[in-house]
């Protein structure tokens, strides 16, 4: 007979849903994770960039990812400087592949997952969580279900508010882009709050941009800049993947009693750089632990306990608040491309040179802004 009653479901199978599932698992919980898509990776709304920190934690598969050690930073007039870190790296990944590995792994631990089942609201009975119209029940729920929560809506929980719109297509590498570079393209035009990029990936390149919502993508429009300087095949018409990624910090509240938000749901997200599968993966596992203590020792409530965990980006956020309001235009861009007090600012964006919150990193930027 099928198992309807279970310690913990969450609801999405993405990186946070997955992450923390496994960690549940392997605890010896009854864990099922219920997701709309028919199987793992069908819809990607993701570059599926990883930082060396979570590719050093994670470990995955290396068929799956392309390592790459330097960033190539343009102006809008498309002069740039290359950026380097003997000791950082990127991963850009298969990522379609990597979500099927990461659904593969979450199975292995012992956890079901339940594909092409869409969850529409749950009733309280008996101490359990009841989805609706089906006898299937938890103990604990968990809202893993992205930047527009059904969760976090039915519980009354923190929403989103503030969201850059991401879109992107694979194309065929076009001759003379270099593959060795993550390319970055400053725009305040055409990509305004955020940025355009080209990713060289494991047979295709990523090319996408976000703005700042309501600003709507100009892909056509970035296409065909890119296209007089590389010749990018779009005789193919590619299929765009389109996005919202939270930008505006952790939502509040994000938990009740016996309900808990993570990833996205929960604004788990770098407001400044948009990266949301680190916190994704290491914040559910780290939930995953919570919970675990929580139901097989009466540990304390996970949302709180996570809480005192949980970065607060408040100065990543004050960056955002500074790149969303300052009056940055591409004249602007066009003249601190070449200064070395921006190389070094871009430098401890990207490569975390000595650390985005040391004081020391900021010491050195505003000195040389002195100097120059
Ligand atoms: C264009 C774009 C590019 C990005 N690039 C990067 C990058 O390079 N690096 C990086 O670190 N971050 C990037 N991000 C952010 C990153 O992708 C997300 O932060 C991360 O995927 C969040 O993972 P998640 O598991 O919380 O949510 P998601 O990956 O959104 O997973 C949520 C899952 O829930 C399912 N679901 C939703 N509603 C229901 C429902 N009612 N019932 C059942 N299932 C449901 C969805 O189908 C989905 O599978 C990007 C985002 C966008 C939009």
């Amino acid at each position: 007979m099928k198992n309807t009653t279970h310690d913990v479901i969450l609801i999405g199978a993405g990186f946070a849903g997955l992450a923390c599932a496994q960690t549940l698992a392997r605890q010896g919980l009854q864990v099922m994770v219920q997701e709309k898509n028919p199987w793992p990776g069908t819809k990607i709304h993701t570059t599926g960039i990883l930082v060396k920190e979570l590719a050093e934690t994670w470990n995955p598969p290396a068929r799956y990812c392309n390592k790459i050690d330097q960033v190539r930073l343009y102006s809008p007039n498309m002069d740039y400087l290359d950026l380097h870190a003997p000791d950082y790296y990127f991963l850009a990944t298969d990522t379609r592949s990597l979500l099927r590995w990461h659904a593969e792994q979450t199975i292995q631990s012992g956890a079901s997952i339940r594909y092409g089942s869409i969850y529409n609201g749950s009733e309280r009975q008996d101490g359990y969580h009841v989805l609706a119209r089906t006898e299937t029940r938890c103990r604990y729920l968990i809202g893993s279900d992205g930047s527009r929560s059904r969760v976090a809506r039915q519980f009354a929980l923190g929403r989103n508010q503030q969201f850059l719109l991401g879109v992107e297509a694979d194309f065929q590498p076009p001759a003379g882009l270099s593959p060795k570079h993550l390319h970055v393209f400053l725009d305040q035009d055409l990509a305004r709050g955020y940025i355009a990029w080209i990713v060289p990936g494991i047979r295709d390149v990523r090319i996408g941009m976000a703005t700042r919502a309501p600003e709507p993508p100009d892909f056509d429009r970035l296409l065909a800049k890119l296209s007089r300087h590389w010749p990018i095949d779009t005789t193919v018409k590619p299929v765009r993947r389109a996005g919202l990624i939270p930008c505006g910090g952790l939502v509040h509240p994000f938990y009740t009693e016996s309900v808990l938000l993570l990833g996205d749901a929960a604004g788990m997200v770098s407001p400044l750089t948009a990266g949301g599968i680190h916190p994704a993966i290491h914040i559910g596992e780290q939930a995953g632990q919570m919970v675990a203590e929580h139901l097989l020792h009466q540990g304390e409530n996970p949302g709180r306990a996570l809480r005192r965990e949980l970065p607060r980006y408040y100065f990543k956020s004050s960056l955002r608040y500074l790149f969303d309001h300052l009056p940055i235009n591409n004249r602007l861009y066009d003249r601190l491309i070449s200064k070395p007090y921006f190389r070094l600012l871009a430098q401890t964006l990207f490569f975390h040179h000595r650390g985005l919150l040391s004081a020391a990193a900021w010491r050195d930027i505003i000195n040389l802004s002195l100097e120059t």
